[in-house]
């Protein structure tokens, strides 16, 4: 699984726009809503389970920074976490990470759930036709952009 996991590229440390402690904040592909985010560890871990308890308090302690730099970034005043541990849960690569989502009102149609959006984008095949997939350049440009701004603070 590591050779092939998405996660352990080697350039996913370029494409992060933060680190800490031996953890990474990299923007989503395929964002469910602007400034749709993933925190992970940077060495390959699948489950939560497997981390110590100095490395949970790590991983914690930077999700919320990444959170509330997100969500003022994005000008928001709330957003959702989730974390997918199993198949059956809908983890759908094998590298531990929690998905964090900076939430507007309005911002998804009238009884159009988030998880069910996040669910619909595990299913789509990449070459799907109406995936809302960014460019390269897109997702650099992005990237980029939030590690200046990250640097900033
Ligand atoms: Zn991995």
């Amino acid at each position: 699984m590591e050779t092939t996991c998405p996660f352990c590229k080697d350039n996913i440390n370029t494409a992060a726009f933060a680190e800490e402690n031996g953890f990474l904040a990299i923007y989503n592909h395929s964002p469910i809503l602007p400034g749709h985010s993933l925190v992970i560890p940077s060495k390959h871990i699948s489950s939560l389970f497997d981390l110590s308890e100095d490395e949970i308090s790590a991983f914690f302690s930077f999700a919320r920074k990444v959170t509330s730099f997100l969500t003022k970034h994005y000008k928001s005043d709330a957003y959702d976490w989730s974390l997918q541990e199993g198949e059956s849960a809908g983890q759908s690569v094998d590298h531990l990470h929690l998905h964090i989502i900076p939430r507007n009102p309005g911002d998804l149609p009238d009884g159009e759930d988030w998880y069910v959006k996040l669910e619909e984008q595990r299913k789509q095949k990449i070459d799907e036709p109406g995936r809302a997939i960014l460019s390269e350049l897109e997702y650099n440009n992005i990237s980029q952009m939030l590690k200046e701004k990250w640097a900033e603070q």
